[in-house]
């Protein structure tokens, strides 16, 4: 019997099928979408399976990848290009979200509505995968770590000289959070003695990221500390004591600090790097070139004024000194848990916002500013592939830990195990009862703050209560009837994959990346405006700030 044709229904999107595909036995009658969403358009607020092969990014990615790493042999000597990571996190991306490449059938046991949900890559470049990551960690976070108490985030900036090596040598920017870390804490103590608190900890949550607003390279520290400090409180757990707010006088005395013991470390270990590079010239030139491309602003080279060696204060507690910048302006109240849940996500958030990603007829890459650069410009433009090429400096290395704790927090504290436990979950963010079914890891039971009933709290929130978390839109509930969905099957199997897609009329074959295109066709294709060359200084000017490479 040959597969039956879906038919339309009456309002056009929602088409029905009788019967199973190619098969005799009876099925419950099934609805499902002929195009993406067409069954939830008109209900607000409903899932709608994003489509990830109609953005900005992935056009420019699918036509340019190719090119793009053919640019990048032959940059090196060696032909090698770019690491293998690289290549397959661009290739993970393409994957991403493409029903061809694999799919899990969620179904309405009551009115039979069904949906595809394709597979995610849980990549490094991909924005939608990062942003999930991202509201995980928060959610974690909050959850499950921080207590409640003030928080504030501290975020320390560097001198532009430094971002270079920042980005190359993970050793080197662990040492220099710690030496952040071990002046900021020895302040919050200081400043608790004075108010009579004796052995107060602190403790600290730091995201680092490695871009800026301009989708510079720029290593920085979003640093997320408890406005005051965690006692002994003769009982099992520790208790929070707030301290005042510090002022900008104790902002310009940390910046003040931290410029001496930073740039100290820095001077030291540029020394010791100049005697061992950490990186093979002829191998690792395409990196480099990447890495110290991507420092500059796009378009006319601007760079923080380096010479200003003096304090000043620009806005309120905000200092700078000698190119460090230290800004605590940013607070969250003890009872916002969602403002600190929003402010984790900040911290956790991706170099690249598809919303402001565009793309010209002719393949220019323009990409809006959050809010308008010095110069006044509100977007860059780049060439398709010195835009990939600022993409692959930003992409975090494999098993580089972006979320580092200390104090109280830290993973090895004995203090994190007699931390006040995090308020309890509002009942609008509990587990949906189905929700598991998506949730491998399932969840772990974890005792009441003052009761003696365990509280059932998943250990990481599955794929829907993540987007009702996140975008207030709940993936399982039936657009239809409202009711519970659940996930009927996995499917990877290719052939059984084209089948279906092929009966639904969705596209049934992953979109195809374009061929390398040959430089020689091109002329300027690899004329990005600020695209320095390898050898035009920049790297001879930071040859000495090399450093042990970091262990994989
Ligand atoms: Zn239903
Ligand atoms: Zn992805």
């Amino acid at each position: 019997m040959q597969a039956r044709r879906p038919t339309v229904s009456p309002e056009g999107s929602v088409a029905s099928c009788d019967g199973p595909i190619g098969t005799r036995s009876p099925l419950p009658r099934i609805n499902f979408e002929r195009e993406f969403g067409a069954a939830s358009g008109a209900l607000p607020r409903s899932y709608q399976r994003r489509t990830p092969e109609t953005s900005a990014l992935y056009a420019v990615v699918r036509d340019n990848l190719e090119t793009f790493l053919d640019d990048a042999r032959m940059r090196s000597t060696t032909g090698t290009g770019y690491p293998h990571f690289i290549e397959s996190e661009f290739q993970r991306y393409l994957d991403c979200g493409i029903l061809a490449r694999g799919f899990a059938r969620v179904r309405c046991a009551s009115c039979g509505f069904e949906r595809l949900v394709a597979f995610s890559c849980k990549g490094r470049l991909c924005p939608s995968c990062w942003g999930r990551k991202a509201a995980d960690v928060a959610a974690h976070l909050v959850d499950r770590l921080l207590p409640e108490a003030p928080y504030r985030q501290w975020v320390l900036t560097f001198p532009w000289e430094l971002r270079f090596l920042l980005a190359m040598d993970r050793r080197f920017l662990t040492e220099m959070l710690r030496v952040f870390l071990r002046t900021l804490f020895a302040w919050q103590r200081l400043r608790g003695r004075r108010a009579g608190i004796q052995d107060g900890r602190p403790g600290a949550v730091t995201f680092i990221q490695r871009f800026g607003s301009v989708l510079n390279l720029n290593p920085h520290f979003h640093s997320l500390h408890s406005d005051g400090l965690f006692v002994e409180s003769g009982k099992e757990r520790l208790s929070f004591v707030p301290l005042p707010p510090p002022t900008d006088e104790d902002v310009q005395f940390l910046v003040t600090r931290l410029a001496e013991r930073l740039g100290a470390l820095a001077q030291r270990r540029m020394a010791q790097a100049q005697d061992r590079p950490p990186w093979d010239l002829e191998d690792d030139a395409p990196v480099l070139a990447a890495h110290a491309d991507a420092i500059h602003l796009p378009g006319p080279r601007l760079l923080p004024n380096i010479e200003a060696s003096t304090s000043e204060i620009s806005k309120p507690l905000c200092a700078k000194v000698g190119g460090f910048s230290l800004h605590a302006a940013r607070t969250v109240e003890a009872s916002d848990r969602e403002g600190l849940e929003r402010l984790c996500r900040y911290g956790l958030r991706s170099p690249l916002s598809l919303e402001r990603l565009s793309h010209d007829p002719d393949g220019q890459v323009r990409y809006r500013l959050r809010k308008p650069w010095i110069d006044g410009r509100t977007e860059i433009v780049l060439e398709p592939i010195a835009f990939l090429r600022r993409l692959a400096a930003l992409i975090p290395a494999p098993y580089t830990n972006l979320v580092r704790y200390h104090g109280v927090f830290a993973n090895r504290s004995r203090d994190r195990f007699r931390l006040p436990l995090p308020p309890a979950v509002e009942p609008a963010n509990a587990p949906l009862p189905d929700a598991g079914s998506l949730d491998p890891e399932g969840g772990e039971e974890v005792a009441g703050a003052d009761s003696a009933t365990p509280i059932v709290r998943p250990r990481r929130l599955g794929w829907a209560q993540l987007l009702r978390r996140v975008l207030n839109v709940d993936a399982l509930i039936c657009p239809k009837c409202a009711t519970s969905m659940t996930v009927i099957a996995f499917l990877t199997d290719p052939p059984v994959l084209r089948r279906i897609l092929e009966h639904l009329n969705l596209p049934s074959s992953p979109p195809l990346r374009a061929p390398a295109r040959s430089p020689l066709d091109e002329v300027g294709l690899f004329a990005d405006e600020d695209s320095g060359d390898f050898d035009d200084g920049w790297f001879d000017q930071e040859s000495g700030e090399e450093n042990a490479r970091a262990p994989p």
